[in-house]
């Protein structure tokens, strides 16, 4: 085998206490971290199993027949999973993102779904919530998640060739799938906007350089006109078993540089504090921006840290909390749930934990790795959650 590094622990393990405090917090629709972050986004891994085995994500060597998932009684519960949620919103979540491992593997998700989606803003409005996918089931499903109430979805997809595609996914998926998946999101409406847009549906590739960057054009090709967002992000060193090289990173402005060559694009303002895309639009004949183009957007997770206004959470498939996600320990909330805690220590619980966080690893990473090197140092080094366990 080549050079990849197995952990020797298993980071899922490790917790950071996790203690009521003495005094109550009353949710007041807004919390500060140690930064003055507030907590925006709430990503839900609700599986830690999947389907494909991407060498960037899940690879096989590690990933194998002896790989321990979490059993099924470790996992939250639909109904802890809405409670948590619901405290969550009230402290200003206003974005929930399902995401694993493969989401859709998880039985039954469009109960979660329904459940979810009656959840209201403080100020009664309603919440975001979106999904993100491999796509391979999403022919079979689309359908009833738009019924149970998902409005939006992010499908990942990493080239349009075929054999690079496979060698990607690992387990020799084909590409006409996936895009089969997306045809039935479009078909049952998911991301359709007010214009009659698909901007809520969005597409994610992992560009690794020397892998799959000869996809970028093809990509958009194959997605303008077609009125989605297409997103390109950079190979991050998640985890500690895809083996990750500074130099199989492609840096989204060379990516840039690269699709202006043959496309007019234009910067678009962003629409949302803490977005993590730096998105561009399509001119038209005309010189005139055309949303009926679609859009491209990169997410340069590596050459740029955006840790500045990160406003993101995770809640892990066995409930901790987790403020980053380069982070090595998480909150446990399953167990404080699971020992009866009731809603107000549970908010509590929650405002004691963001009130703490300092998190800014994409930062640190910025000032200690260049261009070349290899290896983030110091307290780069330490153990990581996988992706597939915290989710993306
Ligand atoms: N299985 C689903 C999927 O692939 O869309 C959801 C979970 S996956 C962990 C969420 C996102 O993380 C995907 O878009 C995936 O491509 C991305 N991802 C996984 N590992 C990554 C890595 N090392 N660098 C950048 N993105 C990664
Ligand atoms: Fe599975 Fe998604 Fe990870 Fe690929 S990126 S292995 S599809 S969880
Ligand atoms: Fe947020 Fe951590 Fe990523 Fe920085 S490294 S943007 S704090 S998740």
């Amino acid at each position: 085998m080549s050079d990849r590094f197995i952990p020797l622990i298993d980071e899922r393990s490790l917790t950071h206490p996790l203690l009521v405090p003495q005094n109550a917090v009353q949710a007041k629709g807004i919390l500060s971290d140690q930064r003055q972050r507030p907590l925006r986004d709430l990503r839900i891994s609700v599986t830690d199993r999947c389907n494909f085995r991407c060498q960037y994500c899940m690879p096989k060597e590690v990933f194998d027949t002896h790989y321990k998932y979490l059993p099924h009684a470790d996992l939250l519960s639909f109904e802890e999973i809405s409670r948590l949620s619901q405290l969550f919103v009230a402290h200003g979540v206003k974005k929930l993102r399902l995401t694993g491992g493969e989401p859709l593997l998880r039985k039954n998700l469009e109960v979660l779904i329904a459940q979810l989606s009656r959840l209201k803003t403080p100020d009664g409005g309603p919440l975001d919530i979106t999904l993100t996918t491999n796509g391979s089931l999403l022919s079979k499903k689309a359908q009833s998640l738009k019924d149970a109430g998902l409005q939006r979805i992010t499908v990942s997809l990493d080239a349009m060739d075929d054999q690079i595609f496979k060698r990607m996914n690992d387990v020799d998926y084909p590409v006409e799938d996936v895009l089969a998946g997306i045809a039935s999101a479009q078909k049952a409406g998911l991301g359709l906007d007010a214009q009659g847009h698909f901007s809520g549906l969005k597409i994610n590739m992992v560009v690794k350089r020397g892998t799959n960057d000869q996809e970028i054009l093809p990509m958009i090709r194959y997605f303008y006109g077609k009125g989605m967002s297409l997103r390109f992000i950079e190979y991050m060193d998640v985890g500690s078993t895809n083996g990750w090289q500074m130099k199989e990173v492609l840096p989204s402005k060379e990516l840039i540089e690269r699709v202006a060559q043959s496309f007019d694009i234009e910067p678009l303002q962003s629409q949302v504090a803490g977005e993590t895309a730096k998105r561009f639009g399509f001119k038209n004949k005309l010189g005139q921006l055309d949303p009926s183009l679609g859009e491209i957007g990169v997410i340069s997770s590596v050459t740029e840290a955006f840790c500045g206004d990160c406003n993101r959470a995770r809640l892990s498939t066995e409930g901790k909390l987790f403020l980053c996600l380069f982070a090595s320990e998480g909150y446990d909330f399953k167990r404080l749930l699971r020992s009866g805690a009731n809603d107000e220590e549970l908010t509590s619980a929650i405002a004691q934990v963001w009130g703490q966080r300092q998190d800014r690893y994409s930062e640190i990473r910025a000032h200690t790795t260049t261009l070349g090197e290899s290896a983030p140092k110091d307290s780069l080094t330490k153990p990581r959650v996988e992706m597939s366990y915290i989710g993306g």
